[in-house]
C-alpha cells in the first residue's frame, strides 16, 4: 500500500529506537529467522512469509521444517513437480498460495538465475508476491527500507497512535504511521520487532467472562510513547462489524472400488481449492439446514457413482469454515458399479494425497483416516 506518510516527530524516532533496543534482547527465536550477525537466506524469509499469511506460527513451524528439509533452496523447490508441492502444502489452507509458491520458485530460477531480486518493485513482479510479502522480503532479507504492515503491526500502530477510524478505512492512516516509524536502517529488524510485540505483548483483545483481555503495556517498549494507553487500547483498532457468515450445503461421495482405491477428482486451477484433490460431490449451494441433503442433480458425474452401487448416507455432517462461508456436507459412502474416469488413490495412501482440510474431514467421517 502506498500513501501519505505522517510527519516524522521525535516521538516516532524515540519509539523506533525503543523497539529496536527491545528486539536486541527479546526477539522471538523462529526457525526462519537468522540470528544476530548471521547471513539471512531470502528463500527462507520468502517461504515463511508466504506460509504465515492466514496460518498460525505454531502450524508454520512444522510445515516450514518439512518444506526446507525436502527443498532446502529455491532451485530445489523449482525442480519439484507442482503436485508434490501441493501435497506437501495440504492442510495449510488457501491453496492458491501453494500454486503461486511453486510458480514463484520457477520464476526466480528461470528469470533471475536462482537469486531473489532485492527490491520491492522487482519482488512484486513475481507470482503470488503482493505488497506485504515484497516489503517483508525486501526489508528482512535485503535490509531495504520498506514499510511492512501485517495484522500484528497494524494493531500495534493503531493503538500506539490511538487511531479510531474504523478498519478497513483506517488502513492508509495506519500505514502512514508505520511509515513514519520505520527507521532508515534495520527496517527488517524493526518490522520483526513490531510483529513480535503484536504477537506477545500488544495482543488481540479476547473476550472472557464479559471482559476484554488487555495488552501487557507494562512490558511494552512503546509504553513511554503510546497514545492508546491513555484510553482503552484493547478496543483498538475499531473494526466495521462483520456480516454474518452464510451456510452452504452439499454432498461428498466417498467411493471405493473393488481394488480398495478411493475415487477422487482434481479441481481446476482457478477458484476455491484450485488444483487440490477432492471427493466427487455436488456443488455447494446456499440454503437452509432442511436442504442439507442437497441432491446431486447438479453434478451428474458424482450421481452416476451412486447408480447401481451400494450407497450409505453416513450419520453426522462435515462442517468446515472458510473465510466467507461455512459449508455443511452430507457424506455418502458407496461401492460403485464402475470407477471409470476418476483418479484412483489406494486407501492406505490417502493421507499423503493433496487433500484440503475440508476433504480430510470427509475422509475422517467416512472412517478412512485417523486425521
Ligand atoms: S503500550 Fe500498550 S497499547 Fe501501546 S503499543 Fe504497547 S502494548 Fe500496545
Amino acid at each position: 500500500m502506498t500513501g501519505k506518510s505522517a510527519k516524522i516527530t521525535q516521538r516516532h524516532l524515540d519509539a523506533a529506537s525503543a523497539v529496536l533496543n527491545w528486539y536486541d534482547s527479546h526477539r522471538r527465536h523462529l526457525p526462519w529467522r537468522a540470528g544476530p550477525g548471521q547471513p539471512v537466506d531470502p528463500y527462507r524469509v520468502w517461504l515463511s512469509e508466504v506460509m504465515l499469511q492466514q496460518t498460525t506460527v505454531a502450524t508454520v513451524r512444522s510445515a516450514f521444517a518439512e518444506f526446507t528439509r525436502r527443498w532446502p533452496g529455491v532451485a530445489d523447490l523449482a525442480a519439484a513437480s507442482r503436485d508434490e508441492v501441493m501435497e506437501q502444502w495440504a492442510g495449510l489452507g488457501y491453496y492458491a498460495r501453494a500454486r503461486n509458491l511453486h510458480a514463484c520458485a520457477v520464476a526466480v530460477v528461470n528469470d533471475h538465475g536462482g537469486v531473489f531480486p532485492d527490491t520491492e518493485d522487482e519482488l512484486r513482479k513475481l507470482p503470488g508476491v503482493g505488497a506485504y510479502t515484497a516489503a517483508a522480503v525486501a526489508a528482512i532479507a535485503f535490509g531495504r527500507r520498506a514499510v511492512v504492515m501485517d495484522g500484528n503491526i497494524e494493531r500495534v500502530a493503531a493503538r500506539w497512535q490511538a487511531i479510531t477510524t474504523l478498519l478497513p478505512a483506517a488502513k492508509p492512516e495506519i500505514h502512514a504511521e508505520v511509515d513514519a516509524l520505520t527507521p532508515d536502517h534495520r527496517a527488517g529488524d524493526f518490522a520483526q520487532a513490531m510483529m513480535d510485540i503484536g504477537a506477545t505483548i500488544c495482543t488481540p483483545a479476547r473476550k472472557s467472562k464479559g471482559r476484554l483481555s488487555q495488552p501487557d503495556c507494562d512490558a511494552c517498549p512503546l509504553f513511554e510513547t503510546c497514545s492508546g494507553r491513555q484510553g482503552d487500547p484493547a478496543l483498538l483498532p475499531l473494526k466495521k462489524p462483520k456480516t454474518p457468515r452464510p451456510d452452504r450445503f452439499g454432498v461428498a461421495v466417498v467411493a471405493e472400488d473393488e481394488a480398495g482405491n478411493i475415487l477422487l477428482e482434481r479441481r481446476g486451477d482457478k477458484g476455491m481449492l484450485g488444483g487440490m484433490l477432492v471427493f466427487p460431490g455436488s456443488n455447494w449451494a446456499d440454503g437452509t439446514p432442511a436442504q442439507s441433503r442437497y441432491p446431486l442433480e447438479d453434478y451428474q458425474a458424482a450421481k452416476r457413482l451412486l447408480e447401481g452401487g451400494e450407497a450409505v448416507t453416513l450419520n453426522g455432517n462435515v462442517e468446515h469454515i472458510f473465510s466467507h462461508f461455512r459449508v455443511i456436507l452430507t457424506v455418502i459412502r458407496v461401492k460403485p458399479a464402475s470407477g471409470e474416469g476418476w483418479l484412483k488413490v489406494p486407501k492406505n495412501e490417502l493421507s499423503g494425497a493433496a487433500l484440503p482440510t475440508v476433504m480430510r474431514k470427509v475422509a475422517r467421517l467416512a472412517g478412512l483416516e485417523a486425521w
